[in-house]
C-alpha cells in the first residue's frame, strides 16, 4: 500500500477539506481535524498541517495539493522531472510509457492513451492504476476496455529490427524515445485537432537527451510535453499507457512462448539464462538471437551454459 505525507498550510487545509467535505468520516484519533476516504484513498488531516494520503493512488492524491513533504524522518518519495503544474492529474492528457526494455527475451512495446479530464472518473472505474501495483492478469483483463474507452497507439518493436537498429549503434534511449514521438503523433492525429492540456513522458531521459535522439526526425511533438518520472503515479493517461503497454509485451512474450516450446521468463535473470541455454540446444543460436535482444549479456551466458550442457551430455 503506497502512502504520502505532505505539509499544507491553514489556507489550503481548509480547501483541502471543502474539498473532501462530500467523502467526509469520522476519525477520533489525537491530532486529527479531518478525515476522508475518497475512492481507494484515505485521507486524513492533522492539527499540524500533516495530511496522510494512504491506499492506492495516494501518491497521485497527495500530487494534486502539492505541499511539501511533512515527515523528515520518511521523506514523501518524489516523481524526478520538471516542475509539474499544478492540478495535472485532473487535466486533458496524453500520457506515453514504455515496456520490454530490460526484457532479454521479447519486444520493446511503447503506448500513448489520451485521457480527457471528463474521463478519469471512467479510467479510474475501470480499475487503472499504477501497473507496477496490477497483475498481469488484471492488466490484460482490462487492456481491452482501456482501448475501447480511449484514443491510444501502441507500438511494437519486435526483436529482429531491435536488433537491426542496435547494431547501427543506436542506444536504447534513442529508441525509446523515436517510439514514444511516434505513438503521441499517432494519438494526436487521432485526436483531430483537439489538444491535450498537456502531453505526459514517463521519464527515461531528460528532455535536451529526448530530443536530441529525434532530432532528425521529420515530425518532432514538442507542443505541451512534460516529462517526469513515476508519472504513472501523476496522471491515468500514463497509467493507462503503461498497462497498454504491458499487454502488448505480455501477448507477444505468450506468441513467442509458443515458437520456443518454453515459457520465456521476463527480466534478464539467472531464469532468463537457462531457459535461453534450452532454446539454443533445442533450436539453435539463430532462433535465440531472433526472439531475444542479443547485445544483452544473457546471450554470452547462455551460450556458455548451453556448452557445458552439451559438452556432458
Ligand atoms: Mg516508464
Amino acid at each position: 500500500m503506497s502512502n504520502a505525507v505532505i505539509q499544507l498550510g491553514p489556507d489550503r487545509i481548509r480547501a483541502l477539506m471543502a474539498h473532501y467535505a462530500g467523502s467526509k468520516i469520522e476519525r477520533n484519533a489525537p491530532g486529527v481535524v479531518f478525515a476522508a476516504k475518497s475512492g481507494s484513498v484515505s485521507i486524513t488531516a492533522y492539527k499540524s498541517g500533516k495530511v496522510l494520503f494512504q491506499g492506492g493512488g495516494a501518491e497521485a492524491e497527495a500530487s494534486r495539493w502539492g505541499g511539501t513533504s511533512g515527515s523528515p524522518d520518511k521523506p514523501a518519495s518524489r516523481p524526478k522531472g520538471e516542475t509539474l503544474p499544478e492540478g495535472l492529474a485532473r487535466m486533458s492528457v496524453l500520457g506515453s510509457d514504455e515496456t520490454g526494455t530490460g526484457d532479454f527475451f521479447g519486444p520493446v512495446t511503447v503506448a500513448a492513451c489520451f485521457v480527457p479530464a471528463e474521463k478519469i472518473a471512467l479510467a479510474e472505474e475501470l480499475g487503472v492504476k499504477d501497473s507496477k501495483m496490477l497483475t498481469d492478469a488484471h492488466m490484460l483483463k482490462i487492456g481491452p476496455d482501456i482501448k475501447e474507452a480511449f484514443l491510444n497507439s501502441v507500438l511494437v518493436l519486435p526483436t529482429e529490427k531491435y536488433n537491426t537498429v542496435q547494431a547501427k549503434g543506436w542506444s536504447q534511449g534513442k529508441i525509446k524515445a523515436l517510439l514514444h514521438n511516434q505513438a503521441l503523433k499517432h494519438v494526436l492525429r487521432k485526436m483531430d485537432g483537439t489538444k491535450p492540456d498537456h502531453i505526459l513522458i514517463d521519464q527515461f531521459a531528460e528532455r535536451g537527451i529526448y530530443y536530441r535522439h529525434i532530432a532528425s526526425e521529420p515530425e518532432i511533438i514538442r507542443e505541451n510535453v512534460l516529462f517526469s518520472t513515476k508519472a504513472e503515479n501523476l496522471h491515468v493517461s500514463v497509467a493507462c499507457a503503461s498497462i497498454l503497454a504491458r499487454v502488448a509485451f505480455l501477448e507477444e512474450m505468450d506468441r513467442l512462448s509458443g515458437l520456443a516450446g518454453v515459457t520465456l521468463p521476463k527480466g534478464a535473470g539467472k531464469p532468463v539464462d537457462e531457459a535461453a541455454a534450452k532454446i539454443i540446444l533445442r533450436k539453435g543460436d539463430d532462433f535465440l538471437a531472433s526472439i531475444t535482444k542479443r547485445h544483452f549479456a544473457n546471450t554470452r551466458k547462455a551460450a556458455a551454459l548451453a556448452a557445458k550442457r552439451s559438452g556432458k551430455s
